[in-house]
């Protein structure tokens, strides 16, 4: 064998965390280079409103940030859960200053057929590192009943109808009078998100709020 050979497992054993962004490999303890911490937006979230709720974003999709939750979701890059958590999670502190207040975080639901095929939700990872972030407790609370279209592959105007109905509470004694943090990786038109929140607070919670990583819109 040659050595090359002999190093691969330890190699592959010790395979270094990278930047999210830029891909370069991180120093022992960073979560994002510093070259692209420096190059983060000034603004430090944008806030938006789904349906009746609000919800934060502290990057725009695009370029190097697009290109990361691309990754993140589609090649399974599970460690950046961590560094986007964080993104995520101080821009919810600032848009919804103290988080305590939220008695879990939950996030998002995927079909459990597309569950099976991509073996992981990427809003789920995201939304367990966020709550352990913020120190508080994550909860599966919404189903996904169905399969429906792809939002992407329709016209604004269509994609509020694809999603009704498509999500339910799963226990709704869980979230009744609680208020909860709705975690997910991207907000579009927000149909997804306001579809999800209307769900819960029609379960009883008092107060639902989302975060997510990225905004397609300014
Ligand atoms: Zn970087």
């Amino acid at each position: 064998m040659k050595p090359k050979n002999l190093l691969s497992p330890v190699l592959s054993l010790l395979f270094p965390p990278r930047c999210p962004f830029c891909r370069r490999v991180l120093p022992v303890g960073e979560m994002i280079c510093e070259a692209c911490s420096e190059k983060l937006p000034q603004v430090t979230y944008r806030k938006y409103t789904v349906g009746y709720y609000p919800c934060c974003a502290p990057l725009p999709y695009r370029d190097a940030y697009a290109a990361a939750v691309k990754r993140f979701k589609f090649s399974r890059k599970c460690t950046y859960a961590q560094p986007l958590g964080l993104l995520v999670i101080a821009a919810a502190k600032r848009a919804y200053h103290d988080l305590s207040r939220f008695d879990c975080v939950t996030c998002v639901p995927m079909h459990k057929t597309t569950m099976r095929r991509r073996r992981f939700n990427q809003a789920e990872l995201l939304a367990r590192e966020c709550a352990a972030l913020a120190g508080l407790p994550y909860r599966d609370t919404l189903i996904k009943l169905r399969q429906n279209v792809p939002q992407h592959t329709l016209k604004r105007d269509q994609r509020a109808e694809n999603v009704r109905g498509v999500f339910a509470v799963s226990d709704p004694s869980l979230v009744r009078g609680k208020r909860v943090l709705l975690i997910d990786d991207i907000i579009t038109t927000g149909n997804t998100l306001g579809e999800c929140a209307h769900m819960l607070h029609d379960s009883g919670c008092r107060e639902v709020c989302c975060a997510v990583v990225c905004a397609t819109r300014s």
